[in-house]
């Protein structure tokens, strides 16, 4: 269900406003917090509202942001579109589409179940593609702004069972160089930050024996944060940021080294 977190205008100042995908949890939620805290007013989606979703209210309400959250899956095109008109006309046009929402189903290529493939591509990949598709005409309407999509080391390096996952992630390299090129002359920005290993739910599952030998090979010695990644997410959004477009910024305690 659409909600809306009205709160008290704040300074005259034309407001930012920012989307967010998969903003419920993880990676998500710190990039949503992360707007907030920076002065943008978020809209984000999700599959299931979690409980802990009052506590974005109420930080949204501490900042005096306003906040628009919905359950839209993303491999829905028709309900991508409709949730970003629905913000817009909420919150204002937005300029900037952080697209994050992504799942992994890992198993070695030899019992990769087509469910298991498509589920990865449609989420992770056509996901990505939703967002960017609605949100770039209105972008291009209002002459700028910017797109940041979640990509992994995975998609730049591999890892063994993530054929699925891997090739999603490599695919949002490919197609945010390429709308990067595309865009660059409406004054629009698209980059990517590709993270390692961070502490969330999507990884919760991993053995203690995987995990200890990924974090051997990570020269910070550690699995990031959320709000790490929020943090160079929100770098690439802003306007501290206005000449960079196209690139992926690895955010991975230097594994990809
Ligand atoms: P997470 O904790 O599992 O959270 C995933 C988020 O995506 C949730 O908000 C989830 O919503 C949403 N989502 C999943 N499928 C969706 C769909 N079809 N439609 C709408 N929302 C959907 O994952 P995370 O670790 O924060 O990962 C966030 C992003 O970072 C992903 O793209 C992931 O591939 C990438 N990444 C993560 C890591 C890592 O180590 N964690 C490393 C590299 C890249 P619900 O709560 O409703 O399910």
């Amino acid at each position: 269900m659409p909600r809306t977190t009205a709160v008290a205008a704040g300074e005259e100042e034309p407001n930012k406003v920012a989307v967010v995908t998969g903003g419920s949890r993880g990676i998500g939620r710190a990039i949503v917090e992360r707007f907030l805290a920076d002065g943008y007013d978020v809209s984000y989606c999700y599959r299931a509202r979690p409980e802990s979703a009052g506590e974005v209210e109420r930080l949204a309400e501490k900042h005096g942001r306003r906040l628009f959250e919905a359950s839209v899956d993303v491999t829905d095109a028709e309900a991508m579109s409709q949730f970003l008109t629905a913000t817009a006309s909420r919150l204002g046009p937005a300029s900037v589409l952080v697209t994050n929402a992504g799942i992994v189903r890992d198993a070695p290529l030899a019992t990769m179940s087509g469910n298991d493939w498509h589920d990865v591509i449609d989420t992770n990949l056509t996901g990505t593609y939703n967002a960017c598709r609605a949100m770039i005409f209105p972008l291009i309407k209002q002459h700028g702004g910017a797109i940041v999509n979640i990509s992994s080391v995975s998609g730049i390096h591999g890892n063994a069972t993530q054929t699925n996952y891997a090739a999603s992630k490599a695919g949002i390299i490919g197609f945010t160089k390429s709308l990067a090129k595309e865009v660059a002359r409406f004054g629009i920005r698209a980059n990517v930050v590709a993270p390692g290993l961070v502490s969330t739910d999507m990884t919760q599952g991993m053995s203690d024996k995987v995990r200890a030998r990924v974090l051997g090979q990570i020269p910070l010695g550690r699995a990031g944060t959320a709000a790490e990644v929020a943090d160079a997410v929100a770098f690439l959004a802003s306007d501290r940021a206005a000449y960079i477009t196209g690139q992926v910024l690895q955010v991975d305690g230097g594994i990809s080294n």
